[in-house]
């Protein structure tokens, strides 16, 4: 798969989370200009957001109240190889944001044996240059480029 037919599908996949979980990528900035939350990671990871984001919906049940009790995505990336997950917790309880937490632990512990680039399992590489989690084919492949890029 190329560059440009990889970043389609990753657009495709990502814009199908947003409109599977509307509510929890609302967001208003102080002159009520709406913004857009920062969801940056790889393919391979997007299917286990995706379930990340239905577990929040139900946790709050939301498909039956259309309520997400002031929860917002902010910010979700890779960061030194793993998932960082940040949301507005400003309107959330006390009560609530523990339970949350305790989901977004799951989940950053659970992504942590799967590549960010496919899926498939894979285990945290440092020798690629890049702190990441990556599957057999994924590391051999980011072992080959460091090789033409530098030579080692
Ligand atoms: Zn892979």
């Amino acid at each position: 798969m190329d560059y440009e037919d990889y970043f389609k599908k990753h657009e495709e996949a990502l814009a199908l989370i947003r409109k599977k979980y509307p509510l929890l990528f609302e967001r208003y900035n102080w002159n009520g200009r709406k913004m857009m939350a920062e969801i940056s990671i790889d393919f391979g990871w997007l299917p286990y957001f995706d379930s990340l984001c239905q577990e929040i919906y139900d946790f709050f049940n939301v498909w039956d109240t259309n309520n997400v009790h002031g929860f917002k995505w902010v910010q979700v990336k890779e960061k030194f190889g793993g998932l960082r997950l940040h949301y507005d917790s400003k309107k959330i309880s006390e009560k609530d944001r523990i339970e949350l937490d305790k989901i977004m632990s799951k989940y950053e512990k659970l992504v942590m044996d799967f590549c960010e680039k496919c899926g498939k399992p894979g285990k945290l590489r440092t020798d690629t240059g890049w702190i990441k989690v990556l599957c057999d084919e994924h590391h051999q492949i980011s072992l080959e480029r460091n090789k033409e890029l530098y030579g080692k």
